[in-house]
């Protein structure tokens, strides 16, 4: 879809998705009820050294979003100031996912700055399902390093591929 009405509601999700974990999932399957169009941003910022390449990422979440059957949503690549982003795709609302009081510090200092930068884009907070609440990419990556079982945490399509990339890197890595 290309041709945005001028009364679209268009949202934008940001986030590095190293990799989309189920918490994430439901925050698109939440958030694209609320918007007409919701683009997943996909950070390609390298400084987090990630598992997966921006490419990689995109193709994961992107996986997901078809299984999960959302047709208002999409994913694009972004290495920008997230305001300049969300402008630049039309965007009235940022959202981003809330998990414990750990985010609530950097989420509200983050959506003032950015209420400041543009002020006509709103920052609205989803939480997920109780159950998926606890989950973080980086912890999902830590205990697949460590051989835990991270099925309760991601897709069986994503388990396999950090299975997969933990097999071809052969040893503890630093991501
Ligand atoms: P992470 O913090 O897991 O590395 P991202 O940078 O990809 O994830 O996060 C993108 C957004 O998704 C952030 O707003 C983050 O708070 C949110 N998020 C991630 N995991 C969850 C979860 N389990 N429940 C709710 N929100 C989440």
């Amino acid at each position: 879809m290309t041709d945005n009405p001028a009364s679209a509601r268009i949202g934008v999700y940001p986030g590095t998705f190293d990799p989309i974990t189920l918490g994430h999932a439901d925050i698109i399957r939440r958030g694209a009820k609320l918007v007409d169009r919701l683009i997943i941003g996909v950070t390609t910022n390298p400084s987090k050294n990630p598992m997966f390449t921006p490419d990689e990422r995109m193709a994961m979440v992107g996986r997901e979003v078809a299984d999960m059957g959302i047709e208002n949503v999409e994913v694009v690549g972004f290495n920008a100031l997230l305001m300049k982003f969300a402008r630049k795709q039309n965007a009235n609302v940022i959202l981003r996912g809330l998990r414990a009081v750990a985010d609530f510090e950097y989420e509200y200092q983050m959506a003032g700055m950015n209420q400041q930068l543009d002020p006509e884009i709103e920052t609205v907070f989803l939480m997920a399902d109780v159950s998926l609440q606890p989950i973080a990419s980086k912890l999902v990556k830590e205990i697949a390093l460590f051989g835990g079982d991270i099925a309760k945490f991601v897709s069986p399509s994503v388990r396999d591929d950090v299975i997969a990339r933990i097999a071809q890197r052969g040893q503890l890595g630093d991501y």
